[in-house]
């Protein structure tokens, strides 16, 4: 049986949208929630960038452009690294070899750079200077994303957060580098990330904190049980809500 429809009103600055899809019921892990926050994000993205074209500016993202894919460290929440690794396991045999193939190369070049321990949030940064360092060279790798494949996203209808949210109106080249250029990033009016680490905390009983998507698999199998938790699915969707 499918989950049954909720529709949910939702504040943006100015106005209201009213947003319907499929959401459990009863107890729920933070990542089972997930389709229907990302179908609430795409609501809300759909007024920040009809915002951006009323004052005559271009999306410049386009299918066919992964420039953004390929560098930059992409945070994911903690529940999502559980989504991701479910994906990742629900895939045909050789591609889920081709893409932990990835992760792992991925993994690798991450501990021998010396930031695994910083960005798996082990080692916290201690400076506001640190965790731009840490940033910086992360870019330097190049590292691009395990589910880029032929130039797009492999798993664009489960794409975390961060990845919906990201969207610019100045050239494309410049996303590979956005430390040093000046990209023009869309404003959004709600920030679901933060809303999800919170409402997340309550469920886990300790701080939610993001990680680079890199590190998906082996943060969601270093937090398994922790990642099990489950709250009523309406609390909280709830809490997320309330903190958009
Ligand atoms: S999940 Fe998809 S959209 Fe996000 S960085 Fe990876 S390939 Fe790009």
């Amino acid at each position: 049986m499918p989950p049954p429809l909720l529709t949910v009103s939702v504040k943006l600055p100015g106005r209201r949208i009213k947003v319907a899809h499929p959401a459990p019921g009863g107890p729920a892990r933070p990542d089972e929630l997930l389709p229907f926050m990302y179908a609430v994000d795409n609501a809300v993205i759909a007024v920040g960038v009809a915002q951006q074209r009323a004052q005559g500016r271009t999306i410049t993202c386009s299918k066919g452009c992964d420039t953004c894919c390929r560098a930059q460290p992409v945070p994911v929440t903690p529940a999502e690294t559980l989504a991701l690794t479910r994906r990742v396991q629900a895939m045909p045999a050789a591609q889920q070899a081709r893409v932990r193939t990835r992760f792992a190369d991925g993994v690798a070049r991450l501990r021998q750079a010396g930031l695994f321990d910083t960005l798996m949030r082990d080692e916290p940064t201690t400076s506001p200077q640190q965790a731009l360092a840490v940033t910086a060279t992360y870019f330097g790798l190049g590292l691009a994303c395990p589910f880029l494949e032929d130039g797009a996203c492999s798993i664009h209808a489960d794409r975390p957060f961060v990845c919906r949210q990201y969207l610019v109106t100045s050239p494309a080249t410049l996303c590979a580098d956005p430390l040093s250029a000046p990209v023009a990033v869309v404003p959004m009016p709600l920030r679901p990330v933060g809303a999800m680490l919170k409402a997340a905390t309550a469920v886990a009983g300790r701080p939610q904190l993001t990680v680079p998507l890199m590190l998906a698999l082996v943060y969601a199998e270093r937090h398994h049980d922790e990642l099990q938790h489950t709250a009523d699915a309406r609390k909280t969707l709830t809490a997320w809500l309330e903190n958009l």
